[in-house]
């Protein structure tokens, strides 16, 4: 198959365009304290499921998820923040009661209804 000339655009042609100072800031957020906003767990692969039952409410979970995602009602452990958490298996892997299963989100609800 011949080449359309007219639509073969080079690599270096087109770095030519603009330098890096010249390109405009994107996917910067300026206005300070509002994380809650921005349901960030919409990224998450896999999803932390909490089991009530082994849960000892050490709150070492809470210690250690750097979204903030461990939720605490009246002083106790209340479950996970889904809309914020991202699943990076923190939770589930400093449990010492094995309360926190990772689970593939894509098989999440099935072993949420079991
Ligand atoms: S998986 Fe990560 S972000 Fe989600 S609750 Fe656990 S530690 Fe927090
Ligand atoms: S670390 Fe495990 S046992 Fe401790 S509060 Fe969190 S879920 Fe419960």
């Amino acid at each position: 198959m011949e080449r359309n000339p007219a639509k073969t655009i080079s690599i270096s042609s087109l770095l030519k365009v603009k330098g890096w100072r010249e390109i405009p800031i994107g996917g910067i957020i300026i206005d300070a304290g509002n994380s809650e906003e921005y349901q960030t767990g919409g990224w998450r692969s896999f999803r932390p499921i909490w089991d009530e039952s082994k849960c000892n409410n050490c709150k070492v979970c809470w210690i250690y998820c750097p979204d903030g995602s461990i939720r605490i009602r009246d002083g106790v452990v209340a479950g996970i923040d889904l809309n914020h958490c991202k699943g990076c298996g923190i939770c589930a892997k400093e449990c010492p009661q094995g309360a926190i299963e990772m689970v593939e989100e894509s098989k999440a609800e099935e072993k949420v209804r079991q």
